[in-house]
């Protein structure tokens, strides 16, 4: 018998899969079985016209047999089956433009990780088998024939005998080595473990002999060891209909939770499921799931987001990050598409315009369902904020806010009224009439917030504050700049205006006159600030911390403490305010025209001061302590 070449391609693939240190070998399971079901719906889809098939629907079935003793595997179905031709072209070359792709994406990468993500088809039995026998009866055809091939040296192909029509592919299971224990694709608990990872959903079933022991009864008194038998049944390893691809109404609350515990691992229902199925532009079916808590590593750069990629039941893809924009990562599921083939590469998957056509459908879905939730039930929307609200704050600043659209009316803050989270719509609906702009405060906790010299100011005329105490907080509203056309506001910016004319004009004239008691208490400070001025917006206190441009305190200690900060610090502008209304501001006057010195002591105590009430700490303690002491002294 002559033994046939392979086609080049076919060849150099095959080398591959052979030499193939990919981890990640048990695919080749999933991808047999898939070749058998495509066959047996082929078959399947004949009988419906064609009583000449004589099989009845419930008998199209995989059957699985593992032989120990020979080292071999069998994958067995009643379909349509091969012909001699069928054989020769489907198993002697590449049939697929999809694998071909696979494949030279692959050389040009080295990046032989992507071999368990696709579909590669026939081949990957050779991952595991030495030796790999195909023999098939088509469909109307009396004769069987025989493929055998060893590797890359070729094939053989000869007529053999088999009753029924179908294809039986018996793989010789490779001796096990040092790196690879091969052993494990001869064991039933391990295959049927595949099946179920990976062809669940398989709509045949798949059926395989199972051995378990069984202990022997023994007559009364009979106290000897206790003997075990073998016992040996059928069983269908997987579920095969998938739960998305049911009803909604067949499907109970208590099946999507284990459904979505037993995939996802969690330990708690989901707050949320989506499940919709959608015909048109993309056909596909997808099952969502929004969890009630944070993953423990989900802010880590462990976290590996998205959905699982299903083509027609079959599970191409663990995780599909294109599935997911970042900001909602936190989402479970998986989506079933039937326009996606199994040899698609991860290439071509990023271009598909199937997929980014689904991801842009799914994101609308679960933003409706986000707002469906903050709308009807309150308390269930702040638990999930509070598990994943940092995330949405991420998405509105990241990629220069052009999320900020999609997720503005999805953020919660804390504010002054009642310490509760509100939206930024619901601050807006119930601004005081006059209140020009959106105000903020940032601090670590809200009774640090509250006892901000500036936060009585804001609140005496009625206005409400948001609490800021994220770092990534005040980054999403400066993104934001504006909400309903109100702009943000930090009470400790210098852009607090809450005067009228007539006060701004009084202060304005204070101001100037003080010129010179603020260029001497500027010098007492150096460059710890950029200017010394009279304010009118603080009532009890006597200074405080303004910053100018834009950056914050808090965005300093942020920025800075950012990894990769090194020497670029960034430096917040901060101007010392002096309350005019507060004995103080004539204490420093007299003592700019009398003693020279006291004043700059008593600018930097008050300095120190204001940081203290802002929340930060006083740079230099040791100075604080002597200028209270010698003030306490008199010395
Ligand atoms: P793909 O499944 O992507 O086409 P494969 O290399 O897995 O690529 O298979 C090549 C072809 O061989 C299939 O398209 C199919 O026509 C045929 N084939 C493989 N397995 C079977 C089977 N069990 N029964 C019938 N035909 C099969």
């Amino acid at each position: 018998m002559r033994t046939k070449q392979f086609k080049s391609e076919s060849k150099k693939l095959m080398d591959m899969m052979i030499n193939s240190i990919y981890t990640h070998k048990e695919i080749f399971l999933r991808e047999l079985i898939s070749n058998a079901s495509d066959a047996l719906d082929k078959l399947y889809f004949r009988s419906l016209t064609d009583s000449s098939v004589g099989i009845a629907p419930d008998e199209f079935a995989i059957r699985l047999e593992i032989d120990q003793d020979a080292r071999t595997l069998k994958i067995i179905d009643n379909g349509c089956g091969m012909t001699e031709d069928e054989l020769d072209n489907n198993l002697g070359t590449i049939a697929k433009s999809g694998s071909l792709a696979f494949k030279q994406e692959n050389e040009k990468q080295e990046n032989v990780d992507i071999i368990g993500q696709f579909g590669v088809g026939f081949y990957s039995a050779f991952m595991v088998s030495d030796k790999v026998t195909v023999e098939s009866r088509a469909f109307g055809s009396d004769q069987a024939y025989c493929w055998k091939s060893s590797g890359v040296d070729g094939y053989t192909i000869s007529p053999c005998e088999k009753e029924t029509v179908g294809t039986t592919v018996t793989l010789h299971i490779k001796e096990k080595t040092e790196d690879e224990n091969y052993d494990e694709y001869l064991d039933q608990y391990r295959i049927s473990a595949l099946v179920k990872k990976y062809s669940d959903y398989i709509r045949h079933p798949i059926q395989m002999e199972f051995t378990t022991k069984e202990p022997v009864e023994k007559p009364e008194g009979d106290d000897s060891e206790p003997e075990y038998r073998d016992v040996t049944e059928l069983r269908t390893l997987n579920s095969m209909i998938p739960l998305w691809k049911k009803a909604k109404n067949e499907i109970t609350p208590e099946e999507y939770s284990s459904f979505y515990q037993e995939k996802f691992y969690d330990y708690e229902d989901p707050v949320r499921v989506i499940h919709t199925k959608t015909e048109g532009q993309a056909t596909y079916s997808a099952l969502l799931f929004i969890p009630k808590h944070a993953p423990f590593d989900y802010y880590t750069k462990e976290y590996e987001k998205g959905l699982q990629l299903y083509s027609k039941g079959v599970l191409i893809m663990e995780k599909c990050a294109d599935l997911l924009p970042d900001y909602f990562s936190f989402v479970k599921g998986l989506v079933d598409s039937e326009d996606l083939s199994l040899n698609i590469s991860r290439e071509m998957l990023q271009h598909d315009g199937q997929l980014k056509l689904i991801a842009k459908t799914l994101e609308k879905k679960i933003k409706s369902e986000l707002e469906k939730m903050l709308k009807d039930d309150r308390e269930a929307y702040e638990a999930f904020f509070n598990a994943f609200g940092i995330q949405l704050k991420f998405g509105v600043y990241n990629d220069y806010g052009m999320h900020k659209e999609t997720l503005q009316d999805l953020l919660l803050f804390r504010s002054s009224n009642e310490k509760k989270p509100v939206t930024l719509k619901e601050y807006t609906e119930r601004m005081k009439e006059g209140q020009e702009s959106i105000y903020y405060a940032c601090g670590e906790t809200d009774d640090k917030i509250d006892m901000l010299p500036q936060t009585d100011a804001v609140k005496d005329k009625g206005y409400e504050i948001l609490y800021l105490t994220e770092n990534v907080d005040e980054f999403a509203l400066k993104m934001l700049a504006e909400y309903d056309g109100k702009k943000f506001v930090n009470i400790c910016d210098d852009q607090l205006d809450l005067a009228d004319e007539d006060e701004k004009k009084a202060l304005e004239t204070e101001n100037e006159a003080a010129k010179d008691l603020f260029a001497a208490m500027k010098e007492a400070l150096g460059d710890k600030v950029d200017s010394v001025r009279f304010t009118n917006k603080l009532k009890k206190h006597p200074v405080c911390l303004t910053s100018e441009g834009g950056i914050s305190l808090e965005m300093e200690k942020t920025l800075n403490a950012m990894p990769g900060a090194g020497d670029n610090k960034v430096k917040a502008h901060l101007v010392l305010e002096v309350n005019a209304g507060h004995p103080i501001a004539e204490k420093l006057k007299a003592l700019f025209e009398s003693d020279k010195d006291q004043l700059a002591k008593a600018t930097r105590l008050l300095y120190g001061e204001a940081c203290l009430i802002g929340g930060a700490a006083v740079p230099d303690p040791v100075e604080h302590s002597t200028l209270v002491c010698e003030l306490l002294t008199g010395k």
